[in-house]
């Protein structure tokens, strides 16, 4: 009998009549002669809700309890589905990140699975219960309740398909992973199959459709993840190794933008990487991700260094900074936006990048940063033109 893992994200049950009808969806499944695991986000925009009532108390609330609240949304979530299941008359139980020793290692808000015991599980399902796991959650080696990160539910996901050796689904507000975020792109066009690459790439430059680290872990363990729409047709995405790319396939497989991170650079620094490399030492033991950096070329031995951080986390890092240089030597720049081609196709086509800057130039779309890998050109630019450099490229390269 085969093990399935779903997951239905915060807009999937977002109502107790949308959780019901997951429950009916799941007994259907179980009828199919499946053994179901089900995990959930936080109902609705619960998540937020409860970030804002923590920001109420403290511009800088205490981490560890921060994590605490948020972890609630889950809980509620998980009984629900649970109960609405025992409801129509089929046993079903929920279990909380404790409950199933979901162990982490790292930081409050972003912490890291480190391992979870299958075993209660697997008890569970043998007694034929459908079992709901309250996603984003863990538990640290001090027993205080940590999280995943934002979109970290995917991820919970994951890890027990790999543990329990199960089918992936992951049920969203969307029918399947799009070339561009349909939201921002009526066009775009949906993708049946990508590479792991491919959507971890894009995913990690702001695709919020999967969290990354969720798409790093099934590609580590080679679990094929289906994305689609929740309780819709299974005509969604299934992310998985491709091998069969065509020989002629686009060099460009989509774009991806993110609004939350901010620029900072440094002006005047004296060209002495002491200091560079302790400000970037610093700011990675505070496990802050420093993305795109550039640096300009030594005058008078001066240099000026700029990357860019999560917004999230710039009070912390212009703390950091403020220990190694002056405040007016410091330039926040809060208006860009990271927009990024992504596509394995790039790794055999050139000319992508001189595309992109021509059609950017020709429509006074200015860039701010660049950074590139085998496959991806990223471009700061402002948030003011992102939705024209979307259309612009989206059409460029047939997205
Ligand atoms: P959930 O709450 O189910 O986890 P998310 O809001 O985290 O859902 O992710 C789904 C959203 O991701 C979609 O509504 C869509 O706007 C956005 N998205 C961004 N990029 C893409 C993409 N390339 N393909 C599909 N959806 C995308
Ligand atoms: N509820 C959490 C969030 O909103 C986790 C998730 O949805 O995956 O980020
Ligand atoms: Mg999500």
């Amino acid at each position: 009998m085969s093990i399935v893992v779903q997951k239905y994200g915060g807009s999937s049950v977002s109502s107790i009549e949308k959780i019901k009808n997951i429950a009916k969806n799941a007994i259907k499944r179980v009828n199919e002669g499946n053994k179901l695991v089900i995990v959930v986000s936080a109902m609705g925009d619960t998540t937020d809700d409860l970030l804002s009532m923590a920001k109420q108390i403290s511009d800088n609330p205490d981490k560890r309890e921060l994590d605490s609240l948020l972890s609630t949304g889950e809980i509620v979530s998980s009984s629900l589905l649970s109960m609405a299941i025992k409801s129509f008359g089929y046993d079903s139980i929920s279990f909380n990140s404790f409950q199933i020793q979901l162990k982490t290692e790292g930081v409050h808000g972003k912490s890291l699975i480190d391992d979870l015991n299958e075993k209660i599980i697997i008890d569970n399902l043998n007694k034929n219960k459908v079992v709901v796991i309250a996603g984003f959650q863990g538990v640290n080696n001090k027993g205080d309740i940590t999280t995943l990160g934002r979109g970290g539910s995917d991820t919970t996901a994951v890890a027990l398909s790999v543990k329990l050796k199960g089918e992936c689904e992951i049920y969203t507000d969307v029918d399947g992973i799009y070339s561009v975020d349909p939201r921002n792109y009526k066009s775009a066009k949906k993708i049946d199959k990508i590479d792991y690459e491919e959507i971890l790439e894009l995913a990690s430059l702001g695709a919020q459709v999967m969290h990354s680290r969720s798409v790093e872990l099934a590609q580590k363990y080679g679990t094929k993840i289906y994305v689609g729409q929740s309780l819709g047709e299974m005509n969604g995405t299934y992310i998985m190794e491709v091998k069969d790319m065509n020989l002629e396939s686009k060099p460009v497989t989509g774009i991806a933008t993110s609004d939350d991170d901010v620029a900072l650079s440094i002006k005047n620094i004296s060209n002495n990487q002491n200091i560079i490399s302790s400000i970037f030492s610093e700011i990675g033991e505070n496990n802050i991700n420093v993305d795109m950096i550039s640096q300009t070329t030594p005058i008078d031995n001066k240099i000026n260094v700029s990357f860019t951080v999560p917004e999230g986390d710039l009070v912390e890092c212009e703390q950091i900074l403020l220990k190694h240089v002056k405040r007016e030597d410091i330039i926040i720049d809060k208006s860009i936006c990271k927009f990024s081609v992504v596509g394995i196709g790039m790794k055999s086509t050139s000319g992508v990048a001189a595309k992109v800057f021509k059609i950017f130039n020709e429509n006074n779309i200015v860039i701010k940063m660049v950074t590139t890998s085998e496959i991806r050109i990223t471009c700061a630019i402002n948030k003011e033109d992102k939705i024209k450099a979307i259309n612009l490229i989206a059409k460029e390269f047939n997205l």
